[in-house]
């Protein structure tokens, strides 16, 4: 037992704490192990107790406590990150903010939620009333709204509605940690030093995102001879504006090949598009495909949205989970192609890295311009190569996040500078998810 345990049991009950092995290392844990640099890194860090606020409160309760006494804290929302943004480096508390799960406001183009919710269930949630999400990660059935806001960056929809940078957080409540922790409540460009700052500068405990009206969803998949015409496709539908859309994943084969349950739809040999455009679209999207080369393969209609296992589950860094399951050996780089020469890039890496590196990409909207991202898989060998993997790709003018570190200067995309005088402010004791940022107080 740790010695702060009967001054907490005091603030927030028994029930509210968690000290037994088995939840200090499941709580302590996220989606690191798809680097094996962080594996080997990550995998003895455990905190020294899980708390579960159920409501702000007990959260200003807690953080005052732990500033009482120097003692960290680590926030968890799902625990679904890449980069152990949740893993708590120096120990303390882990605070787990699964139970601030309550949907508070819906009004026309936003929705007002406390941190814990499921985006999964506030897609569900808002579909009921005529709107959606505009943007999430692949894992939105897990993931909460306050890890991805604090922990992502983008996901489906941001073809069409830009990243978490692109006004789609609209407020955000945070807490700072100090002996009287403040609320604040901050809105527009005040926003970026929360937005992707994995718990460090401060605790969101309510958010206020927006909202896109309802559309209804169709998924197919197109087949290319190779992955330049696949990804030439994905550009030229992208340019379609009165094609509504929410996923363009171009991926070069063997990647389909690690998608065992679409084995026996996918085309083997073929480079694939995964597409989620709107329900009556497909004769306008096969008709420019064909124009291309591409051959319109497996469809989800409508009816079926979400009722079976759909495209968009292999896409984004879902791609890794299936590569992952076929090949351990498999890790993956985040990487941004060049709009303008990204054929000249794919054919550099092709002729340099064959299969050790293999390609799939979401075409995106970044600061309201098309952008084609990357989540390259990795044939991991060493350390040593995969950072030569790197240089290569930068060499050439491809940008790389990289998610082999938890540090948010390296691998973040957030504004780290904004987000460390922030930290001055809001945490001067250094005292939120240590490590994560260089941070001197
Ligand atoms: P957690 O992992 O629990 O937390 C993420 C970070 O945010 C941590 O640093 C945590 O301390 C901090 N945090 C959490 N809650 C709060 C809070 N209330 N206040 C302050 N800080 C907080 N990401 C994408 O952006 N797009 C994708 O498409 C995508 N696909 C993925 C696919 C797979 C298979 C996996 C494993 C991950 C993927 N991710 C993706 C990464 C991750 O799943 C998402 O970013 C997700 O939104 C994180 O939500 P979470 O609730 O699990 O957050």
């Amino acid at each position: 037992a740790v010695e702060w345990e009967k001054e907490m049991i005091g603030l927030l009950g028994e029930a509210r704490l968690l000290l037994d092995m088995e939840s200090k290392e499941r709580l302590s844990k996220d989606y690191y192990w798809y680097s094996p640099v962080l594996e080997r890194q990550l995998k003895e860090k455990i905190a020294d107790g899980i708390v579960i606020p159920k409501d702000e409160r007990e959260v200003s309760a807690v953080l005052s406590f732990a500033y009482r006494h120097r003692i960290p804290v680590t926030v968890r929302g799902a625990g679904t990150g890449n980069y152990g943004q949740a893993v708590p480096l120096e120990g303390g508390i882990v605070m787990d903010m699964s139970q601030l799960d309550e949907i508070l406001e819906v009004g026309d183009g936003y929705a007002r939620v406390q941190c814990g919710v499921r985006l999964g269930s506030l897609e569900k949630h808002l579909r009921e009333r005529g709107q959606e999400l505009r943007i999430y990660p692949s894992t939105f059935m897990k993931a909460t709204v306050g890890g991805f806001v604090c922990g992502g960056s983008g996901g489906i929809g941001s073809i069409t509605w830009g990243n978490l940078w692109d006004g789609n957080v609209l407020e955000a409540a945070v807490y700072t940690m100090e002996e009287v922790p403040r609320r604040l409540v901050v809105q527009g460009q005040d926003l970026y030093p929360y937005i992707h700052n994995y718990g460090t500068t401060g605790i969101v405990t309510e958010l206020t995102i927006a909202s896109a009206p309802k559309t209804e969803w169709m998924q197919t998949v197109i087949h290319f001879n190779d992955i330049a015409s696949a990804v030439q496709f994905g550009e030229a539908l992208a340019k379609e504006e009165a094609i509504p859309k929410r996923l363009i994943s171009p991926m070069e084969w063997p990647i389909p090949a690690y998608f065992v349950p679409l084995k026996k739809v996918l085309e083997p040999g073929a480079a694939a598009v995964f597409l989620e455009i709107a329900n009556g679209t497909l004769t306008a999207v096969s008709g420019l495909a064909q124009s291309m080369g591409g051959r319109v393969g497996h469809i989800i209609e409508a009816e079926q949205y979400r009722k079976t296992i759909g495209l968009s589950d292999f896409t984004w860094n879902h791609t890794t989970l299936w590569a992952l399951k076929m090949d351990p050996a498999i890790t993956y780089l985040q990487a941004g192609f060049a709009a303008d020469r990204y054929l000249e890039q794919i054919r550099l890496i092709k002729d340099e890295f064959g299969d050790e590196v293999l390609l799939h990409f979401e075409w995106v909207k970044n600061g309201g311009r098309l952008s084609l991202a990357s989540l390259p898989l990795i044939r991991f060998k060493s350390e040593e190569r995969l950072y030569e993997i790197i240089r290569f790709f930068e060499a050439n003018g491809v940008n790389i996040f990289d998610p082999h570190t938890w540090v948010l200067d390296s691998g973040g995309r957030g504004e780290v500078g904004a987000m460390q005088r922030k930290k001055r402010e809001n945490d001067p004791l250094g005292l939120l998810n240590p490590g994560k940022i260089v941070y001197e107080p």
